[in-house]
């Protein structure tokens, strides 16, 4: 069986009657993309920041920022890197941030909250990412996003930044694609209209699920309300890929659901684009995906919309 999988490394992520998606690996520090590529993953699709600005008594500098950067996109060879701006707040704490102990640290100042609070830190990050866009396939994607307005905000910010580094005369790729991550309902809800602001998504399944069923993912006494196939994050799930599709965008997953392959046929069937998991969930997500008809997995999705629990869910894909 390992040697099954393994064979698969090469492989293309593509179904028996011809659905091409994307594999990619989700990544925390430059260090993790060889595990990545030694897994046939085909990108970086969340390229988590926070690394740089944790354990430490103040903020990265935009030349270190930069490096890091380059290093992922480098390593990459032109495979896509999505490096999404600092998420921090919630359960990750930075104390040079000066984020206050708040009652609901989840519903609080956190990641794009803080940026577009805190507009120099914002800008070293943006234009480090940019600098590093020419030395790859970089793209950025912003988190928490609950509005549109925060997108406009945040856009103007990276507009700024471009402006910046063309007065200096300082290269980057002026067709980086500006993401965002869809994890909150309000923005799943207003998929449609986020689609015009942006050139893609990608779903945080953590945390939507979390504010979906108003149920804080670290608390254990009601994990079992942690339900990532419930039928109402599945037709959020729906939501998002329908409006994005109509505006001509493409749309991935980075939380946890994309890497479970319980959950792959049923993504494929919404009509999923890209999956961006752990390294180590790779292989066997691809093996799904070459072994599912795109037919079959649209009829299942639709099946799985029409379920009344997860527990019904969780039945018709082990059937
Ligand atoms: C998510 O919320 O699904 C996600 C990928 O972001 P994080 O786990 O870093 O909050
Ligand atoms: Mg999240």
């Amino acid at each position: 069986e390992h040697a099954r999988l393994a064979a698969l490394r090469d492989a293309e992520s593509v179904t028996p009657d011809g659905r091409r998606v994307e594999i990619a690996g989700n990544i925390g520090t430059p260090a993790e993309v060889a595990q990545v590529l030694a897994q046939g993953g085909e990108g970086i699709g969340l390229f988590r920041s926070e690394f740089l600005y944790m354990n430490r008594d103040t903020a990265p500098t935009e030349e270190e920022q930069f490096a890091a950067y380059k290093e992922v996109a480098e390593a990459m060879q032109g495979r896509p890197v999505i490096v999404r701006t600092l998420d921090v707040g919630g359960d990750k704490s930075i104390p040079y941030l000066g984020l206050p102990r708040e009652d609901n640290p989840f519903l609080g100042y956190r990641a794009i909250r803080v940026c577009l609070d805190q507009k120099e830190l914002f800008a070293a990050q943006l234009r480090a990412i940019l600098r590093a866009s020419h030395y790859g396939k970089l793209r950025v994607m912003f988190p928490m996003i609950a509005t549109v307005e925060e997108v406009r905000a945040a856009k103007r910010e990276l507009e700024a930044a471009k402006q910046a580094l063309r007065a200096e005369g300082v290269p980057f790729d002026e067709e980086m694609e500006v993401g965002i991550m869809i994890e909150i309902p309000a923005a799943a809800v207003m998929a449609d209209r986020l689609a015009k602001e942006v050139d893609f998504f990608s779903i945080g399944t953590n945390d939507l699920v979390q504010y979906a069923l108003a149920c804080d993912r670290l608390n254990e006494r009601i994990s079992h309300l942690y339900q990532p196939l419930n039928p109402s994050v599945l037709r959020l799930v729906k939501m998002v890929i329908d409006g994005a599709h109509a505006a001509g965008k493409w749309v991935g997953m980075c939380g946890e659901l994309a890497g479970d392959p319980r959950a792959t046929a049923i993504l494929l069937g919404l009509g999923l684009d890209e999956f961006s998991m752990s390294a180590g969930s790779i292989l066997q997500v691809r093996d799904v995906v070459r072994n599912t008809r795109y037919e079959d997995a649209k009829a299942l999705a639709a099946r799985a919309l029409e379920a009344d629990t997860e527990a019904d869910v969780l039945r018709l894909v082990q059937g």
